[in-house]
């Protein structure tokens, strides 16, 4: 297999695109690919100010880096669910990336904010661990922006992500979430950050590579609570779709950019309140959140512990 650029051996074959490529080749072009997503969809404007959620993944991690590399400053944030081993090592790795960076990261620790892990939590308010996960990353992530004072939230979300989260609202025709899964979510000054995910058009097998390639150094294990997920059942039923027919998760995922885009889901959007506590947009008068954690009595003590990058100042 020879690299389709320079002729040099391929170390990927990309069937979607009918290339492939050798390792010097694939890290340009997955990083180009980054770029031409930000300026095509417009995900990023020279004012915004970058927050990145990390997990200590390959996806996230990766895409710090690349936002680095291509001039895009961003800092992080790191949430620990208190899941013991699995979230201390997570939190090792960001360490290590936030040192190569330069760049700073907030952690938000679960346990001493909340008083318990997610998996306490998440029984207490009756909800399955992944959905109180979601809730409570969204909510937080939101509120450290503003905090903090950062514009933009940046998620490593990739192309596998989010053909499988369609697909199942699709099968189910979960309305409500269909219209606003776009790959930029508009910001409310002073109550809702910008959403965006420049690798929605990457896939999970390209980020591995990438990842291993460029010498990150991740978590390789999947989050415990995630085994048996339906996504996963998703994505696994998606990648033999695409053995089949090489380019179908793109051609999903684009669909769908376009047709909502056609629909104009903008002016459809329902009339939006501010929750009373918080100022987190609502259809009622206290958002998910607050009320939530309010009816079950779970803690709220909302503080961010700030990690500066060691790094030799000279003076
Ligand atoms: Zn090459
Ligand atoms: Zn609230």
């Amino acid at each position: 297999m020879k690299c389709k650029v320079c002729g040099g051996k391929a170390v990927i074959s990309l069937r979607a695109y009918n290339s492939a490529l050798c390792e010097k080749d694939f890290i340009s072009f997955l990083e180009n690919r980054v770029f031409k997503t930000i300026k095509k969809y417009k995900l990023i404007n020279d004012k915004d100010k970058l927050l990145i959620a990390v997990s200590g993944g390959k996806d996230s991690l990766s895409l710090w880096y690349i936002l680095n590399k291509l001039g895009f400053n961003a800092d992080g944030m790191y949430i620990d669910l208190g899941i013991g081993g699995y979230s201390d090592l997570s939190l090792e790795k960001v360490k290590k990336m936030s040192d190569m960076l330069k760049r700073p990261f907030y952690t938000f620790h679960l346990n001493d904010a909340m008083g318990k892990g997610i998996e306490a939590i998440s029984k207490k308010i009756k909800r399955t661990t992944c959905s109180a996960c979601g809730m409570i990353k969204r909510y937080i992530m939101n509120r450290v922006c503003l905090d903090k004072g950062y514009n933009v939230i940046v998620t490593g979300h990739n192309l596998d992500d989010e053909a499988s989260a369609l697909m199942g609202n699709l099968l189910y025709w979960k309305e409500e979430y269909l219209w606003k899964k776009g790959m930029m979510l508009n910001e409310e000054e002073g109550h809702l950050s910008k959403k965006i995910k420049p690798l929605f058009l990457c896939s999970e097998r390209e980020m591995a590579a990438y990842a291993v390639l460029c010498g990150i150094d991740y978590i390789y294990d999947e989050c415990p609570f995630s085994i048996g997920a339906k996504s996963l059942f998703y994505k696994e039923l998606l990648n033999r779709l695409e053995d089949n027919s090489p380019g179908t998760k793109l051609q999903f995922l684009k669909g769908y950019l376009k047709f909502i885009r056609q629909m104009n889901i903008e002016k459809n959007r329902r009339e939006m309140k501010y929750c009373i506590n918080c100022g987190y947009p609502t259809v009622s008068d206290k958002c998910n959140f607050c009320r939530i954690m309010e009816k079950y009595g779970i803690e709220r003590n909302i503080i961010f512990e700030e990690y500066r990058p060691t790094y030799e100042v000279f003076e």
